[in-house]
């Protein structure tokens, strides 16, 4: 990535009126979570997603994919957002709009204080009922409840609890997927920050905010992926490389 692309950049989004900045599992690799697809050290070159990440593998083994889960959980309460997560935050103060639209489920950009976040695939600080018996979600406080079963029950109907999180073979969030599509549509810039762009529907997203909206679409990867030739810059490197140098550029 060349300084002339960054500042580019830079002078873009201080244009921009309505950002949407849609992150990945990238985002979080500098604060030690890996990230799915990486073929030498993500999570799923050690673990079959069929096995640990649908309502399937849940129902036929409850407590390994609920423990599984728990000890993910552990490490990303462990983890710290990084210098690429408070930059985001940071561009709050300088541009009118700022929405946030992630796939990951570690709630890293609240912790880093963005205040306007989308969590398409959940979040895996929460619990709710496998049945959703009071709505969906039915969330749930596992604090509270009986622990002599592992998973624990709800207490409204006797299903297990499970994570907040969207698995495979599962709809996203209504509210939050007509939101993100909303704000898209309507956006003027789209940063998008380390995700490969294959997991839909959130995949789909830069192509309605390019096609529909006409939106200017800046990616940061350190490699080429499934969205980068849609896009009108690609910064090639980290989130935790080149988003403080971005937001230094934009607040100068
Ligand atoms: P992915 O694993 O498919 O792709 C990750 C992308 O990040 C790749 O394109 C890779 O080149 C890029 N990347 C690697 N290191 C980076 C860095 N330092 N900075 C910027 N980019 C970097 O992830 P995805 O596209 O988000 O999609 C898969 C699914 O992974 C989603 O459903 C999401 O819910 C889930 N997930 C979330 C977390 C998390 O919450 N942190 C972790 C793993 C997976
Ligand atoms: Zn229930």
């Amino acid at each position: 990535m060349s300084a002339s692309q960054l500042q580019r950049a830079a002078d873009v989004l201080r244009r921009s009126k309505h950002l949407v900045v849609l992150t990945g599992a990238g985002m979080s690799k500098e604060s030690g979570i890996p990230t799915f697809r990486d073929a030498f050290e993500g999570m799923w070159a050690r673990f079959d997603p069929e096995e640990v990440a649908t309502p399937q593998a849940f129902q036929r083994n409850p407590r390994m994919v609920w423990e599984w889960y728990e000890a993910r959980r552990l490490q990303i309460i462990q983890a710290q957002p990084h210098a690429g997560h408070y930059a985001l935050a940071a561009l709050e103060a300088h541009l009118p709009q700022v929405v946030i639209v992630t796939q990951n489920i570690d709630g890293l950009h609240k912790r880093a204080g963005s205040t306007d976040v989308i969590e398409l695939h959940g979040n895996i600080m929460q619990h709710k009922c496998f049945a959703d018996c009071q709505g969906d979600p039915t969330l749930l406080n596992i604090a509270e409840l009986p622990q002599d079963e592992i998973p624990p029950r709800c207490p409204h109907c006797g299903a297990y609890a499970r994570p907040n999180v969207v698995w495979f073979n599962e709809f996203l969030p209504v509210g939050a997927l007509e939101r993100a599509r909303e704000l898209c549509l309507r956006a003027d810039v789209i940063l998008i920050v380390g995700t490969s762009g294959v997991v839909q529907p959130a995949a789909s997203l830069p192509y309605l905010a390019k096609q529909y909206g006409g939106a200017f679409l800046i990616d940061i990867n350190p490699e080429h992926n499934e969205i980068t030739p849609m896009c009108d810059l690609f910064l090639q490197g980290t989130a935790g490389g080149i988003l403080p140098r971005l937001a230094e550029l934009i607040s100068s």
